[in-house]
């Protein structure tokens, strides 16, 4: 049955194929997927969240209500790069976000590689205010819901910033300031390292 080819078996012979003008030039493919793909409201759907930069130039759409998860990394590459003793993330589909412009007005940088070439993993920031926006995996997200409008009063704002509440502490051995919130912190990634309390003391278990 037809179903069963393997995907990559094309039905164009070899030269056909080869001939055939990509409509992304090489490499920018990127550009034309989630979170990057520019698409009608229609075609994205209901939006739940909309989020943008301080400078107002970088605006996206979240179309999910809940992330994936949501935590507090206290990683000195997290220090650095936000300028802040800990980051916020909160952990979405690629398919749930959409930016405005596209990548446009979008700097990215490849901590691992020290890299402003586009490879993922990448954090992705303003190119004009450089307000941090995300970090970009292979497959998911992570948003800073600093920049997601909460909309409504001060009550209203702290119930639908109930729905990023964070599950958990990642890197707190590398803390620079102690939360007492009895939240699950691990010295490293989450539920690949030790389980510390609040103050940082080994939890045995
Ligand atoms: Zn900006
Ligand atoms: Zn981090």
């Amino acid at each position: 049955m037809a179903e069963d080819a393997p995907e990559n078996l094309s039905p164009l012979p070899k030269p056909a194929e080869t001939n055939t003008i990509s409509e992304n030039p090489p490499g920018q493919e990127w550009k034309h997927r989630p979170p990057y793909r520019i698409q009608s409201l229609e075609e994205f759907g209901e939006i739940k969240w909309r989020g943008s930069c301080h400078c107002g130039q970088v605006t996206y759409q979240l179309k999910r209500e809940r992330p994936l998860n949501a935590k507090f990394c206290h990683c000195r590459g997290c220090q650095v790069m936000h300028g802040a003793p800990f980051q916020w993330c909160a952990i979405f589909p690629k398919i749930a976000i959409s930016f405005t412009r596209g990548s446009e007005g979008l700097s990215f940088y490849s901590s691992t590689q020290k890299s402003r070439d586009y490879t993922l993993p990448c954090k992705v920031s303003c190119s004009f205010c450089r307000t941090p926006i995300m970090d970009e995996g292979r497959n998911v997200c992570l948003l800073f819901p600093e920049l997601i409008d909460f909309g409504g009063n001060e009550e209203e704002q702290k119930e639908r910033r109930r729905i990023f509440e964070v599950s958990c502490h990642i890197f707190y051995s590398r803390r620079m300031v102690e939360i007492m919130d009895g939240k699950p912190k691990w010295s490293g990634l989450d539920n690949s390292s030790e389980l510390l309390d609040d103050h940082g003391n080994k939890v045995e278990t």
